[in-house]
Order: C-alpha cells, then sequence, then structure tokens
C-alpha cells in the first residue's frame, strides 16, 4: 500500500511517500513559496497538483495536524466532522491548523475517493493526568477556554520511544524514558510504559525549553512589564516572545547551534552564556522528570541538535546521574515523524 504523508505548512507543503507495510521510503520533496507574491502556486490546492503529478499513484494519505485539543486523542479517518473539528483548533493554533487543514481539504479534491487520515502533534500528550496539566489559573479558563498544557512534537517523541524499545530490546509498557526533542523548535518529555505523563511545551510551543528564537519557561508578569516599559502591543510582544528571544536573542548572533560553538570556542561570550543556558534548562528539566518517572531506563536524544551536537550531548550528561542510583541508558536516534505518520495511517486503515 503506498501511502503518502503530508506535512501542510503556511507557505510550504513536504511530503513523503512509503510504500507500507515495508515502510519503505519510495520519495520525498517540498513545494515552498505558496502564497507568496510572484509565486506560481496561489494556494495549496495548486501546490498539491503538482505533488501528485509527480508521484503518480497513492492509496492513502496521512496528514500531520499541529493541534487537536482534547477532542483528537489518537489518529482519526478524515470526515466532515474531523474537517469541522480542526477548524474549531484553529482558534488554538492559528499559525499551523489552518495550513494543514488547506492540505487536506486539497487532497479531498485531488483525490477524491482516497482515505485520508489525521495524525496530530499533540495527540500523544493527551495521557498526561490532570496534575500536571492544569495551569495554576481561574480553573473556568480550562472549562470555557481549553486553557491548559497540551504539549506538541508528540509524533517524534512517540518515535523515538518506539525505537528505543526497540535498540533495548525490551518492551515500550517496562520502559521509563526522557525523550529529548531538541531542534528548532526543542522540548522533552517524561514516558512511562509508553505513554507521555509530562512534556515541556504547554497550551503553545513557546513554553519549556530555551529554543533557537522562542524563550521558553520566563516570569509571565514580565509580559506586561516589557509592553508597558517598550510601550509595544500583544502582536509585537507575541513576535519577540517567539521570533527574537531563545539562543538568538540571548546570543545577539544566531540560532544556529552550530555557529554559535563556533563563536564560543572563539571566545565569543554571548554565544557561550547562551548554550550555556540552552543546557542548564535541559539538566534542570531531565532532574524534574527524573522524579516524576521515579527511575530512568534510558536518555533519548533526537532532531537537529539532538542528532548531531555531540559536544551539547556531552554537556546536559556530565555528570548527570553520578549521585544517582539511576543509571540510564544515554542513546540517540533520528526521528522520522513522516514515517510514524505512515504506520499510524496504515494501521489505522487496515485495522478498519
Ligand atoms: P526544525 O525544528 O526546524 O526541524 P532541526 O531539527 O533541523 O530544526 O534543528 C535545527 C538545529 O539543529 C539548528 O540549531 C542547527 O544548528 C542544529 N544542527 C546541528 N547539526 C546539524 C546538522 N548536521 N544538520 C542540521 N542541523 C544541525
Amino acid at each position: 500500500m503506498k501511502i503518502l504523508v503530508i506535512n501542510s505548512g503556511s507557505s510550504s507543503i513536504k511530503y513523503k511517500l512509503f510504500d507500507m507495510p515495508s515502510q519503505r521510503l519510495i520519495s520525498k520533496g517540498a513545494i515552498s513559496h505558496i502564497r507568496e507574491k510572484g509565486s506560481k502556486f496561489s494556494n495549496h490546492y495548486a501546490g498539491l497538483k503538482i505533488i501528485l503529478q509527480e508521484i503518480k499513484s497513492v492509496d492513502a494519505v496521512g496528514h500531520r495536524v499541529v493541534h487537536g485539543a482534547e477532542k483528537f486523542k489518537k489518529p482519526i479517518l478524515v470526515d466532515q466532522n474531523v474537517i469541522k473539528g480542526i477548524k474549531k483548533c484553529c482558534s488554538i493554533a492559528p499559525l499551523h491548523n489552518p495550513a494543514n487543514l488547506a492540505g487536506i481539504l486539497a487532497c479531498k479534491k485531488l483525490l477524491p475517493g482516497i482515505k485520508q487520515v489525521a495524525v496530530f502533534d499533540t495527540a500523544f500528550h493527551q495521557s498526561i493526568p490532570e496534575q500536571a496539566y492544569i495551569y495554576g489559573l481561574p480553573y473556568d479558563y480550562y472549562q470555557k477556554l481549553g486553557i491548559r498544557k497540551y504539549g506538541f512534537h508528540g509524533t517524534s517523541h512517540e518515535y523515538v520511544a518506539h525505537e528505543a524499545s526497540r535498540i533495548l530490546k525490551e518492551p515500550l509498557n517496562k520502559l521509563k524514558l526522557i525523550t529529548c526533542h531538541l531542534g528548532n523548535g526543542c522540548s522533552i518529555t517524561a514516558i512511562d510504559k509508553g505513554k507521555s505523563v509530562d512534556t515541556s511545551m504547554g497550551f503553545t510551543p513557546l513554553e519549556g525549553l530555551i529554543m533557537g528564537t522562542r524563550c521558553g519557561d520566563t516570569d509571565p508578569a514580565l509580559i506586561t512589564y516589557i509592553m508597558h516599559k517598550k510601550r509595544i502591543d500583544t502582536k509585537e510582544m507575541d513576535r519577540i516572545l517567539n521570533k527574537e528571544s531563545g539562543l538568538k536573542g540571548i546570543s545577539g548572533i544566531t540560532n544556529d547551534v552550530r555557529l554559535l560553538e563556533e563563536k564560543a570556542n572563539a571566545g565569543n561570550r554571548r554565544a557561550k552564556l547562551a548554550l550555556d543556558i540552552f543546557v542548564y534548562r535541559i539538566r534542570k528539566y531531565i532532574g524534574a522528570y527524573l522524579s516524576v518517572l521515579c527511575g530512568l531506563d534510558a536518555l533519548v536524544f533526537t532532531a537537529g541538535i539532538g542528532e548531531n551536537q555531540p559536544a551539547i550531548r556531552d554537556k546536559i550528561c556530565r555528570g548527570l546521574f553520578t549521585y544517582s542510583r539511576v543509571k540510564p541508558k544515554v542513546l540517540v536516534i533520528p526521528t522520522n515523524e513522516e514515517l510514524m505518520i505512515a504506520r499510524q495511517t496504515f494501521k489505522l486503515i487496515k485495522g478498519e
């Protein structure tokens, strides 16, 4: 069965085509500059049309959808109700869900009769218990506005957890894992018996670790203080927290860890400080999740930084378990969110 995996962003569509159940990657590619001035792709439909001309035949489609809120706890076959549900989640994921939906609607038109499955970034974290997902805010904000921790990168954390179980030759339901997805966006998850029990990202992907350009955890009172002092509105504040903070904001140089390491090694103080803060925050979260899990079999690193920056991994792990009776394995596992989506799509369609 040929399964097309679509990751539809605001101005791009990335795809991978898999043969299932062999999991062989048949082809992959991307279309960019959708809806941009002067582009030949005025919408997602036009972009997808080109992709489908290239890949010719498809048996099913798996879509990455960023936000499923509490409605979608697992992958689901797309129908009108699901489309309505994804639309409803647009208000809490305005940057991502509309683009994901545009990909689904374009596929529906271009591939009538072909089954489509939506796989949600938030779904894996739906097992997080109430005590970890409710914020210290008035409770009716949760009831009326859906304000709670959702967590993201779920497909990646789930994929590397399965890989860890395969590598360790231990069933997932016997393992305690901490998975660190360290890319431009960074998140860390505590996984007990294959279920996410806590994760660092929150209501939005801004919470938690220091990231390329996102601030991660900060004093919430700072937001109004900065807005007042700098005389900026909510839109500008949002931009600063998401695009001008994190490694880029601290170093004043870049969000690219490769360049920061180069600069730090050449004696640049701010580059070194940015990396030290990045590592320190990750170590704090690992400490916290050790006490959430009460044990640990493996610490897993994945994504751009996690997979390719041994110096950062070393700094995170140095002395971390010296005084602990817990001696976990440390694994580096390349993530493959598209393969996880293909597996889940295949499983759902076969099980129908
Ligand atoms: P995204 O979240 O955008 O998918 P990535 O997972 O590609 O991001 O991670 C980007 C980060 O990984 C950058 O900070 C970059 O410096 C770092 N990185 C380190 N080594 C590599 C490498 N060999 N290839 C790509 N990114 C790398």
